[in-house]
């Protein structure tokens, strides 16, 4: 539904042609949200889906709270490096890349100017990235890839455990996540006596130290003596070496709440600035 531009519902794939059609021609300044995330291995208790359940649940609050349209054009995405772990579903670079850009392609034609992707997975980092830069220069139209906060006392513990536990994949910060967002799915009594399972040259681990002056240069050492699949230092799928157990519903809400909150202000702001004529026809 949409009347006079404003949506009742925001999914893409819900919206008859007619809402669609209101909401374009009635909203000042319409966005479509693009969610990307990834169907791969996470641990013994997380779902082979939490990528892309992370995303719809984000864009489509993002979309809620700023009248914009979302799309998940994919569940999978690009984890050639997770293939080791059975129920890995992984697309090659070019599939991803392609459906990205005949996404944009596409609500161009139709007459979408702004456009905002969301990607939940580090794996498919360089791809979508690509993909905005290739899509903005092929259709002129505008691909916005907000990144933030990373200033907040929140933002900058996680960031503080990314360093030292290496807390990326499965760890406290993704299982938060998931128990405030889809608790039904997380089977956390899987990890019943959990120790870590990261293995690696015993000097690398010295390395993991932000503490330390060198830590710039001695973390892309460690980085480029990582195997490329990670069955091959991980057992478990859980890369980090702090405890998923640690994770909580609560944390998981407020980096949700300070992720979509960032995106809602980064729209409004967008909005108030006039589509710059090089991108008009
Ligand atoms: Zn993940």
């Amino acid at each position: 539904m949409s009347e006079n531009g404003k949506l009742k519902r925001f999914w893409l794939h819900e919206l008859t042609r007619p809402a669609f059609e209101d909401w374009l021609d009635n909203e000042p300044a319409p966005v479509v949200i693009i969610g990307v995330g990834s169907i791969e291995q996470h641990g013994p208790h997380l779902p082979l889906g939490m990528d892309s359940h992370g995303a719809r649940h984000f864009i489509y609050e993002i979309a809620k709270r700023t009248n914009s349209v979302c799309f998940h054009p994919c569940w999978p995405g690009y984890s050639p490096h997770h293939m080791g772990f059975r129920g890995t579903v992984t697309f090659r670079e070019e599939t991803l890349l392609a459906v990205i850009m005949d996404t944009v392609a596409s609500l161009a034609e139709h007459g979408v100017e702004r456009f905002i992707i969301s990607n939940h997975h580090g794996g498919n980092e360089e791809i979508y990235r690509l993909a905005a830069r290739l899509a903005k220069n092929y259709y002129n139209v505008m691909v916005a890839t907000p990144r933030g906060p990373s200033k907040t006392e929140l933002a900058q513990e996680l960031e503080d455990r990314q360093k030292r536990y290496w807390d990326v994949h499965s760890g406290p910060t993704e299982t938060s996540a998931a128990l405030h967002l889809f608790p039904e799915l997380v089977e956390i009594w899987r990890l019943e006596g959990w120790e870590p399972t990261l293995e690696m040259d015993p000097r690398l681990f010295e390395f993991m130290d932000p503490d330390r002056e060198d830590f710039e240069l001695v973390s892309q050492v460690r980085s480029a003596c990582m195997p490329p699949v990670n069955i091959d230092f991980t057992s478990s799928g859980v890369y980090g070496t702090n405890d998923p157990r640690t994770a909580s519903p609560e944390e998981g809400e407020k980096m949700f709440e300070e992720g979509v909150q960032f995106f809602v202000d980064f729209i409004e702001t967008w909005k108030t600035i006039p589509v710059p004529d090089a991108f008009k026809d």
